[in-house]
């Protein structure tokens, strides 16, 4: 069945798999969405011994189904490589009633890498065979993690370049050596004297410049975007709950069918809707857990129905979920509305002029798949220290989010059904947090020391993205002003 994608708002036709991603937000400001959602089309048990890459084929095949079956592969093949530190790409780790999905184990040590090691693959087979002969440049602003995982996933593939800014001042001390050193001829990173919004406006500016457009297209270059509103994102995300599922069916974990719930540490929206879209597609899933942590807008947003981004924005020790608008969730209230444009673009317009926008007692019963909870910041240290006490096993601060929000539902509602909860960060990358939440006080150590001293109490080696860090050159060091940012991308292409 040939898959098609039009936008939540409904004014841009219908595209194929590959123009979506090529395009990545759809032209009226929409998100593109399957027209109609597919199902497996094996059983959970005929699928329970395939390896990663065979399970994404599987899915990515039901999705994109303008790739040819050898450019899926060859695709699957490029990203789920030496890239990670496990033939298993995303292991299961049972700890104190729950079931870990370890999503860290590619190049940059966080869940970003699912994806982003495959979408530059998807993307620059879309460019072939949408006859588009420009190089791509791939333009992104970032907080800390998306630009590194962008980064080590578009280093050295052919017809792309990547340019990221991120604020000088802005990312913590790993991070921006994470960046600096970035491999790659076609890479360049800049740090800019402004913040993260400053980047955010400057790289958008650019993407809607008409002139530096066409100054482009004469030069042979095209921009796009790798960030979580590409379909080309979201896709790739479904094939691990997928597989999660059928590791635990293949280990005797659940009887075939038996449901489970699936708890994801939420900021975008982008990881839990590939949770949603996998229970749609067949994977037997009960609830879906929303995970927030002290910027709870979802979880005010779940328990209500209105959503309201009118609030402080609060710094936390799980800062990739330091968001008050979650792009993604504009697909689920698509979905909610009964697919609905008309209803979707006027929530979003309300969203865009006054912050605030209240969903229908129909859709609020739509949401009956979702649970939600946060975490304060307490909470997070605490669920941290007693799952170290307990079992031995370290978890980062955004799966301690979900973690704890797991186990207050289940204490709650009485349930011990089987649940998967999605790990998305390495605790290596954020060392000082969670050491201080084992320990109980902060330190004043430097990085590295602490490293060390996580991976001796928490008896894991520490992964090749850290130890590489401590030695790797310095590669990139322009710092910009927030105005020079055009001035320097015409520089880093010859325009
Ligand atoms: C991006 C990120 C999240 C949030 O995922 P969304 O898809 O944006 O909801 C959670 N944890 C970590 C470590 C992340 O990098």
């Amino acid at each position: 069945m040939e898959m098609l994608y039009r936008s939540t708002r409904g004014a841009a036709g219908e595209v194929t798999a590959s123009q979506a991603i090529l395009q990545g937000l759809a032209p009226d400001g929409g998100l593109y969405v399957p027209v109609k959602l597919p199902k497996l089309a094996h059983t959970m048990r005929e699928m329970a011994d395939m390896t990663y890459k065979e399970t994404a084929f599987e899915v990515l095949s039901l999705f994109l189904t303008d790739y040819t079956e050898d450019e899926l592969r060859h695709c699957i093949d490029a990203a789920y490589d030496e890239k990670f530190d496990t033939e298993v790409i995303a292991p299961l780790v049972q700890a104190d009633g729950a079931y870990y999905l370890e999503l860290f184990h590619g190049a940059t040590i966080a869940f970003k890498d699912m994806a982003l090691s495959i979408l530059p693959h998807l993307m620059t087979t879309a460019a072939k065979k949408n006859g588009i002969k420009d190089e791509i440049v791939i333009l992104t602003a970032t907080s800390g993690d998306t630009g590194k995982a962008a980064l080590a996933g578009f280093a050295d593939v052919p017809g792309t370049r990547i340019i990221v800014f991120y604020p000088k001042h802005g990312v913590s001390a790993i991070q921006e050596r994470q960046m600096v050193t970035q491999k790659g001829a076609n890479t360049s990173v800049i740090g800019i004297t402004g913040n993260f919004d400053d980047a955010q406006t400057g790289v958008k500016k650019m993407f809607n410049d008409a002139e530096l457009k066409e100054e482009l297209a004469k030069n042979g270059f095209r921009f796009s975007s790798a960030n979580s509103i590409n379909i080309g994102r979201l896709v790739p995300q479904i094939v691990y709950y997928t597989y999660a599922y059928c590791k635990l069916l293949a280990e005797g974990h659940v009887r075939d069918g038996e449901k489970i719930h699936v708890t994801v540490p939420t900021g975008n929206f982008g990881n839990i809707l590939a949770a949603y879209y996998a229970k749609k597609i067949g994977v037997p899933i009960d609830k879906l857990i929303c995970a927030s942590n002290t910027n709870k807008v979802l979880f005010d947003f779940f328990e209500t129905g209105r959503y309201d981004r009118n609030r402080e924005f609060v710094l936390t020790s799980s800062p990739s979920m330091d968001i008050l608008i979650s792009s993604n969730l504009e697909r689920l209230i698509y979905h909610i509305a009964g697919d609905d444009c008309d209803v979707t673009r006027e929530m979003m317009s309300k969203l865009a002029n006054g912050g605030v926008y209240d969903i229908t007692p129909e859709m609020k019963e739509a949401l009956a798949d979702f649970a939600s909870g946060y975490a304060t910041e307490e909470n997070t240290a605490s669920a941290i220290r007693t799952l170290y006490e307990r079992t031995g096993y370290v978890i980062d601060p955004h799966t301690a989010v979900a973690s704890y929000v797991y186990h207050g539902y289940a204490a709650e509602a009485c349930d011990n059904t089987r649940t998967v909860i999605a790990s998305t960060a390495s605790p290596f990358k954020f060392a000082r947090s969670v050491m201080a939440a084992i320990e109980g006080q902060k330190s004043e150590e430097e990085d590295f020391a602490l490293i060390d001293r996580l991976s001796a109490i928490a008896n894991v080696a520490q992964p090749p993205a850290i130890t590489e860090l401590r030695t790797a050159p310095v590669r990139h060091d322009t710092v910009c002003e927030t105005a020079d940012m055009k001035a320097e991308v015409s520089k880093i292409l010859g325009l």
